[in-house]
């Protein structure tokens, strides 16, 4: 990607350019002209001085009035006065020379990877086609803002222009490219009666789309939401370099005074060679002061894992959840909709003296008012118009189905254990599926009035999300679901999953996950957040199915599929990884670096240059390296 530096970036660059020509020039003309007298090397060395470093030493005077003595720019102004008064002209200019291509360097950094989350983040809408109906009946379009649109609307949506909110197309096809969402660059073709996602590009045709929810509540804001709330969430390794940087400085700075003072009170206090010598040596202390490398590359490197993770499609809250994911070992799913597409087919209709066309009838009217896959899926099966007015008073029982009141009468539609809450007289299917059973509560009497078969197909990435679980280091897979034992048996065998539980009650699955947590497993919960939400939240990490998941299921949990495709998480786990692996690099590498020339220069044998070389190249080599974070190969 490129990077068009700012106005201030390049004024710094030449600033950089043009000292560290005027110091190789003067350095040269000093090692030359050995006699010049020191005077005029320090007028001349002072150009190159002030250029470079004027907003430095006046920040570092301001600072002083504030009373900030510590601030890394006050600890720059110090060392390289202090290394005018020692007589070492070219490495004062040194200093504040490389402490300024390494801010240049960080602040691209910084700029760029913004940048990138930015581009991604390009996905908010300016505004919006509403259709509106004149007095005269005629249909306008009218320019809006997004948030100004009521659900139920119709709006137009050109090809190149981004989805406003989301919708279904009621007429026109198109295709639409999800990628700044999904990270998937294929265009997916939509006909009328598809869903449309705000946020995604329009690419090819018109097409009309009735909105479905307000602006505030569509998929774009929330993203956006979640996005610039991400850094909130700080990760342990950060606030431990926050911390570690508060000691650090001032420990340093401390040695440096003891190291500047102490041995000359007792090799000659009056003997200016001595003071020269151990003033020197305490101003590569300073030199080395400013923790700026682990400052910046740590909260960089979670930065850029959690903007190539979005790249993905993947939604990462907060870099403490990256750290958690790094270290997880047990992946546990809810079937339906996680690891099967959740849309189920009408198979069969077995009624029990009645029609099949009545007891499609009553299942779908019962179920209209639910979001549950089975619910969506029934209700397409029925085609017919349904008229809701016959509909009163609708509960959800979670993990077992539903009860309606249908033209006055209690009806129940839901799995075996529903029926024998009610008392139904009911039985098994020959066929394989998931029963939806139908019964009739009137006056104190149930009556069973037949099933419903369905049936779910597995998502085809689901037996290579499991393998590539594996071998990112996932020990054990689980499956838990409110469905049959024998459904789950075959779905868990034929993707390989260590472990399933089946007839499980929405708070059945939080305490299978509590278990694992007890026992020291650290949990990962992929749902989709119908009546899994509590699970997502239990868990050490959620993760939710953000496509086809509720809103509940967005706001729960720590990490959301944007396309719903369950490869993504061992994806999402190798980033967290290798985000983490980058992270204690520089860690080590940056304190390594530090520890060795405080040492020498303690010792008497790293100068100026070489303090100056080191810290500005640690915090480069750091920032390089945060980077990285933002690319994720297959391989590790
Ligand atoms: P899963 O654990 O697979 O996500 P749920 O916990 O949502 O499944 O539901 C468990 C079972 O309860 C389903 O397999 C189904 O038999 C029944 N059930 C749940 N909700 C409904 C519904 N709205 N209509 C009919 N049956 C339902
Ligand atoms: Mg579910």
């Amino acid at each position: 990607m490129k990077y068009k530096m700012t106005r201030k970036q390049k004024k710094m660059l030449r600033r950089i350019l043009i000292t560290a020509s005027l110091l190789v020039v003067f350095t040269i003309i000093k090692v030359i002209f050995s006699q010049i007298p020191w005077p005029v090397l320090l007028v001349m060395f002072l150009i190159p001085y002030v250029i470079i470093g004027y907003d430095v030493i006046r920040t570092a005077a301001i600072n002083i009035i504030h009373g900030q003595l510590l601030d890394e720019k006050f600890l720059m102004a110090i060392a390289s006065i202090g290394a005018f008064a020692t007589g070492e002209f070219p490495e004062a200019v040194a200093v504040i020379l490389f402490f300024q291509v390494g801010e240049l360097f960080q602040s691209i950094a910084v700029g760029r990877t913004r940048k990138s989350v930015a581009a991604l983040m390009d996905i908010r809408p300016d505004y919006a086609n509403l259709i509106v109906t004149g007095e005269d009946g005629q249909e306008n379009e009218e320019t809006v803002s997004p948030e100004e649109v009521a659900v139920g609307s119709i709006i137009v949506i050109k090809p190149g222009e981004k989805i406003p909110l989301d919708g279904i197309i009621t007429e026109g096809n198109t295709s639409v490219n999800t990628s700044a969402l999904t990270g998937e660059s294929l265009p997916q073709d939509m006909v009328p009666g598809d869903k449309v996602i705000s946020g995604t590009l329009n690419l090819t045709g018109v097409c009309k789309v009735r909105t479905s929810g307000v602006y505030s509540e569509s998929t774009v804001a929330r993203i956006l939401e979640l996005v610039e709330n991400s850094s909130e969430n700080k990760a342990q390794a950060e606030n431990f370099i926050t911390r570690f940087a508060h000691w650090y400085t001032p420990v340093v700075v401390i040695a440096a005074l003891l190291l500047a003072v102490v041995p000359p009170l007792f090799l000659g206090i009056t003997n200016g060679e001595v003071w020269s010598t151990w003033v020197g040596r305490a101003l590569v202390f300073l030199v080395v002061s400013c923790p700026c490398a682990l400052v910046v590359s740590v909260p960089l490197s979670f930065f850029s894992g959690i903007g190539g993770a979005s790249r993905e499609g993947i939604l990462i809250k907060g870099a403490n959840y990256l750290e958690e994911l790094s270290k997880a070992d047990t992946v546990v799913f809810d079937k339906t909709g996680t690891l099967t597409k959740g849309s189920f087919a009408v198979d069969d209709i077995h009624p029990n003296e009645i029609t099949s066309a009545d007891l499609l009838d009553i299942a779908a009217l019962a179920e209209s008012y639910s979001s549950h896959p089975i619910a969506v899926s029934v209700i397409q099966a029925h085609h017919g118009h349904l008229d809701k007015n016959r509909v009163g008073d609708v509960r959800e029982i979670a993990g077992k189905g539903v009860c309606a009141v249908i033209d006055g009468d209690d009806y129940y539609v839901g799995n075996g254990p529903l029926m024998d809450e009610v008392g139904a007289a009911w039985h098994e299917c020959h066929l394989t599926g998931t029963i939806i059973h139908v019964a009739k509560v009137a006056g104190g009497k149930s009556e069973y009035l037949g099933h419903i078969i369905v049936n779910d197909e597995i998502k085809t990435e689901s037996a290579k999300a499991i393998e590539d679980l594996g071998k990112v280091g996932i020990t054990r897979t689980v499956m838990l679901t409110g469905d049959k034992e024998e459904i789950a048996k075959t779905v868990a065998g034929k993707i390989k999953l260590t472990d399933y539980f089946a007839q499980l009650l929405p708070a059945d699955k939080v305490e299978r996950v509590k278990e694992l947590m007890a026992k020291g497993a650290k949990t990962v919960f992929v749902g989709d957040g119908i009546n899994d939400a509590p699970v997502l939240a239990t868990a050490d990490i959620g993760i939710a199915m953000g496509a086809m998941g509720s809103d509940a299921a967005i706001e729960s949990a720590d990490i959301v599929l944007m396309d719903d495709n369950p490869v993504k998480i061992a994806k999402a786990v190798r980033i967290s990884r290798k985000t983490m692996m980058i992270v204690k690099e520089n860690i080590i590498f940056s304190l390594g670096v530090k520890g060795v020339i405080l040492i020498l220069g303690a010792l008497g044998i790293a100068n100026m240059w070489l303090a100056v070389f080191g810290d500005v190249g640690v915090l480069i080599l750091a920032i390089v390296n945060s980077l990285r974070c933002f690319r994720i190969s297959d391989k590790n």
